[in-house]
């Protein structure tokens, strides 16, 4: 007999119907001799509802009372879970946050877990209950009622998976897996079997619609295999799980598994800065100062003893850091700043690349098939990545998609 947690996402819990739907479901595996603990967000929109209410009062609630009321959300389905579970016959008892004791620091509204200690519920599962416990909340040490950020319950169910040791977490969502990449983008985008916890979290633009990327970090971290699945439709899902585990099965190596990207971006360049050291610092000294994140870098140095230096940050800097930058041109002894905030990232993951030479070869091929021009690159051991102009964006996705032959299953 194993033990399984399974998180239910706001959708899957939107209507009574739904909550029903998914009793049955829980009851299903139960029934297949499996020990099953529950994690619920609130029904759809729940939350929302909730955060609105608190603005229509004041813009900045109260940190601590905000939290109040938003864990109020995940209570409504956690009982009406148990309620439908029982009226089918079936023992099930619902546990808040601080009920369990899921111990979180004081930080309101983007609490982090401490520590969990649910002698209680072990023993609840031991008699073959099944246990409800409400996703994305805690309590502190003094016993104040926290909450773990928006999309939390994923890390709720990763947290309580990884101290009861369970053998997966199943997470049900609205789509059936991690897919190759996004399919309104690529129509025949591929549904993973298995991705490993390296990938997904490259991955994260596109699984982070799917999963709070926090939680794939927990997980990878406590050794919890996670599993995305549909509550709607029947399916294996993707399971996230190590590398280790691929190795054994090796029907399942793969070279590249999907395919990133993001319009999030802006590049900026700064033209002739004197080749001397200290010119990087210089240049990104008052950017990171200003707090504003930078993604890639790229430095050439041209025969006038000169550099040209390029850059990107997210979209919403870009304004700002082309202000702090011409600030700083004429003591830079730069000849000129410039930036485009029309690029997008084009990202080919995969572990397999670590032990396959030509991976960046063939992607630039295909990339020059259509005549797409690649602005920056940069790579990492299981990832490339392309900065092209965004009206390539999906033209360039479809002939990554193409060229590697992710439609088909390996
Ligand atoms: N109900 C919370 C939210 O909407 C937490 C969750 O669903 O994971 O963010
Ligand atoms: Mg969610």
């Amino acid at each position: 007999m194993s033990l399984i947690v399974q998180k239910y996402g706001g959708t899957s819990l939107g209507s009574l119907e739904r909550i029903e739907e998914v009793a049955k479901k829980v009851i299903g595996w139960h029934e297949r001799g499996h020990q099953i603990m529950v994690v619920v967000s609130a029904m759809s929109g729940e939350t929302d509802r909730l955060v609105k209410l608190a603005r229509g009062i004041t813009f900045r609630p109260n940190p601590r009372e905000l939290d109040v009321l938003l864990a109020t959300g995940e209570q409504v389905t956690m009982a009406l879970l148990c309620i439908a579970l029982e009226k089918r016959g079936c023992t099930a008892r619902s546990y808040t946050g601080g009920q369990v004791r899921i111990l979180t620091d004081s930080s309101f509204n983007k609490a982090r877990i401490r520590d969990i200690q649910m002698d209680a519920i072990r023993s609840d599962l031991d008699t073959g209950l099944i246990v409800v416990v409400a996703g994305f909340q805690g309590v502190d040490e003094e016993g104040n009622i926290t909450t773990l950020g928006r999309g939390g319950s994923d890390t709720t169910g990763v947290a309580l998976a990884a101290a009861l040791k369970a053998k997966e977490c199943q997470i049900y969502t609205d789509v059936d897996g991690i897919y190759t990449t996004d399919p309104r983008v690529v129509p025949d985008a591929r549904r993973l079997n298995r991705i490993t916890f390296e990938e997904m979290l490259e991955m994260a633009s596109l699984g982070s619609k799917v999963l709070q990327i926090r939680s794939v970090e927990f997980a990878g971290k406590h050794n919890v295999p996670l599993r995305v699945l549909s509550t709607f439709k029947e399916g294996p899902g993707t399971l996230i799980t190590f590398e280790e585990e691929l190795v054994s099965e090796p029907m399942e190596k793969v070279l590249i598994s999907g395919i990133a990207f993001n319009r999030d971006e802006a590049k900026i360049t700064i033209l002739g800065v004197p080749d001397r050291p200290g010119i990087a610092f210089n240049i990104l000294g008052p950017i990171s100062d200003a707090n504003i994140e930078v993604d890639m870098i790229i430095q050439n140095v041209g025969r006038d003893n000169t550099a040209d230096f390029t850059f990107t940050v997210h979209r919403n800097d870009y304004e700002r850091t082309l202000e702090i930058l011409r600030e700083h041109t004429s003591r830079m002894g730069a000849r000129e700043v410039s930036g485009d905030n029309k690029i997008a990232k084009l990202s080919l993951v995969g572990i397999g690349m670590r032990s396959h030479a030509g991976v960046a070869s063939q992607m630039f091929q295909a990339l020059a098939k259509e005549m797409i021009n690649i602005r920056m690159i940069t790579t990492s051991e299981i990832k490339i990545s392309v900065v092209v102009d965004e009206k390539y964006l999906e033209l360039g996705v479809r002939a990554l998609h193409e060229a590697f032959d992710l439609a088909k299953s390996s």
